[in-house]
Order: structure tokens, then C-alpha cells, then sequence
């Protein structure tokens, strides 16, 4: 982690480093949070070695994009520069310029708001067992990766570091945000996922699920998007062009997220103690799939 003049280091997430101005005691009383991501990868809720090379600043600027074309929805970000007479002063440190992002600290949601367009995944695996999704029953018949009749909201509850997030009902997180705040960040999440799926499918990309964050803006109470926005960590991209052709519903899933670290983990390690480094081609195919994703989507 870096030491950043200017700035307090007040918490780590498995991927990303929160920094609040020098003076500020913490999230609690900044007026500004620098949101530092790593090249770290985690799976299964572990966090891997080695990293991805340039994967916080690919991660960045991917995010960065998508706050840009969901301009209908309020987001976390704030100004990253302040101009002092003439002068433009970077509010960002030229060391992490790139891979950070200026936001606005936000009282979060303890709810992981995630969207699945697509079954697979733990929503597969669950499909198999009870023809269902989070609870909600499904047609019979679907294959791994089939697209469901219409996208779905399945919230988790956030659970506090280290432990694992738990897949909730609805009405359960009325019970954590209340009714009102319950129903928007369903409508929100469905909204975005649906424009976020639109501007990717005309580009090729099929956003299989995602997963969003949201907080209350402290002074207006603002539901605002908070965190990424349909990064690859935080969704599954595959390739449109694939997923049409492919022989077998397993293959059409060519992905451009971190499917490659969890199947190579996944056949690699029995999820006990320390998951084993990951090969140097498992990586170089990561970086080079994450790489790919942010041309085609965003032409850079
Ligand atoms: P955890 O969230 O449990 O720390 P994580 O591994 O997902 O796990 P990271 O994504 O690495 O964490 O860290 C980012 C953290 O910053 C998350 O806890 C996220 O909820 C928080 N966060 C994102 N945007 C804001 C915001 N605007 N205000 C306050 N916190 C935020
Ligand atoms: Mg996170």
C-alpha cells in the first residue's frame, strides 16, 4: 500500500485501499474519500497471489466509463481536481493517478444489490437443486447459462469483513433499509443493469449478472451508486459472438472476467488454508481478457 502525502489510510478491502484527507478521523467526518484499487484478485473470498498486472488501473477506468454513460443515475464521484486562481490542482496523487477515483463517502447499504440476466454461478448450482433462484421458482429445462425469462434481483446482505455474504430475500432487506429505500435500490439496480446491457450487447458483450452498491447521500439522503459499476470483478462479461456459435452451453461462457482464476482455482485447491499461486499463464490470460473487455466496450 502506498504512503500518500496528504492523505490518512483508513481501511482495505480485499481489492481496494480507502485513503480521507489529513485531518479527517475517518470515513465518518471526511468530506472526500480516494478509492485506491490494487491489481490484488480475490476468489472464493480469498485474496491471490500473484496480482494482475495493470488490473486497478483497467478496473478504474472501466468504472470511471460506465459512471459517464449512466449519467440518469447519481453516483459517488466528485470533482478530482480544484482550480486555485488559474491553476488546475490534481486533488488525486500523480502515484496512484490512474487507478483511483475521487468519491463522496456515502452512509452505505448493508445490501449487495445483484442482478442476474443469465443462470450460473451459485444461481445454477441452486437452479439444479430447486429449480429456483434465491427463492424465486424458474421454468424447468434451463441449461447453465441460459438466459432467464427476465432479469432477476437477488440482494445478499453485506456481511461484515471477513465473513461471507449471505444471499437474502426481499422482504429481508425491507427488514435492513425499509420499505421505501428496499424497493428503490430494486428499481435502481434493474435499471442499470438493463442500460448497462443494452450499450454492452451492441458492442458484443453479454453482462451475464453484476452486483451493485449503493449509500444515502449524508446531507439530501440521495440513494446514490456507490463502489465499481460493472467492472469485471463485480460481474461476468461473456462474448456475444461465442455465445451464439458455441457447440455446448458450457463453452458458449467464454468470459472476459476472473472466470479463467476461479475454474483454475476451483480444479486446483479443496477451498481449505491458503489457495496455491496462481500459474503465470492463468495470469497473463486474465490480464490480457480484462484488457480485451475495456477496447471493446469502451474502444480505447
Ligand atoms: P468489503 O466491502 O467487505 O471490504 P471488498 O473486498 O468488496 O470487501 P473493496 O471492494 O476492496 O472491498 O473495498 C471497497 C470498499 O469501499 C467497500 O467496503 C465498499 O462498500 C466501500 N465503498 C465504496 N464506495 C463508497 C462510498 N462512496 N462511501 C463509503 N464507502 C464506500
Ligand atoms: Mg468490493
Amino acid at each position: 500500500m502506498s504512503e500518500l502525502p496528504g492523505w490518512v489510510h483508513v481501511y482495505s478491502g480485499k481489492v481496494r485501499d480507502l485513503y480521507v484527507p489529513v485531518g479527517a478521523s475517518g470515513l465518518h467526518d471526511a468530506d472526500s474519500v480516494l478509492v485506491v484499487a490494487s491489481d490484488r484478485v480475490s476468489a472464493f473470498d480469498h485474496v491471490l497471489e500473484p496480482g494482475i498486472p495493470a488490473k486497478g488501473e483497467l478496473l478504474t477506468t472501466l468504472s470511471l466509463w460506465w459512471f459517464d454513460q449512466l449519467d440518469d443515475v447519481p453516483n459517488h464521484l466528485i470533482p478530482d481536481h480544484t482550480l486555485v486562481g488559474d491553476t488546475v490542482v490534481e486533488r488525486i496523487p500523480a502515484a496512484v493517478a490512474g487507478r483511483s477515483m475521487l468519491v463522496k463517502p456515502l452512509d452505505m447499504f448493508p445490501v449487495e444489490c445483484v442482478v442476474r440476466g443469465y443462470l450460473t454461478g451459485s444461481g445454477w448450482a441452486e437452479y439444479r437443486a430447486s429449480q429456483s433462484v434465491c427463492g424465486i421458482p424458474l421454468p424447468a429445462g434451463l441449461q447453465n447459462g441460459d438466459r432467464l425469462p427476465e432479469p432477476l434481483y437477488t440482494p445478499a446482505w453485506k456481511a461484515p469483513l471477513g465473513q461471507h455474504d449471505e444471499n437474502i430475500s426481499f422482504e429481508r432487506t425491507v427488514e435492513l433499509v425499509g420499505a421505501d429505500v428496499a424497493e428503490e435500490l430494486r428499481r435502481l439496480s434493474l435499471h442499470v443493469y438493463e442500460r448497462g446491457s443494452a450499450i454492452a450487447e451492441a458492442r458484443g458483450i453479454i453482462i451475464a449478472d453484476t452486483k451493485f452498491e449503493f449509500g444515502a447521500d449524508r446531507t439530501t439522503g440521495e440513494i446514490t451508486l456507490a463502489d465499481e459499476v460493472l467492472t469485471s470483478d463485480s460481474s461476468r462479461y461473456w462474448d456475444a459472438a461465442v455465445y451464439a456459435s458455441a457447440p455446448t452451453p458450457e463453452e458458449r461462457m467464454a468470459s472476459f472476467d476472473k472466470q479463467i482464476v476461479r475454474d483454475w482455482l476451483a480444479a486446483n485447491w479443496d477451498k481449505t488454508g491458503t489457495p496455491p499461486a496462481l500459474p503465470a499463464d492463468i495470469v497473463e490470460r486474465t490480464a490480457a481478457r480484462y484488457r480485451e473487455l475495456l477496447e471493446r466496450l469502451t474502444g480505447a
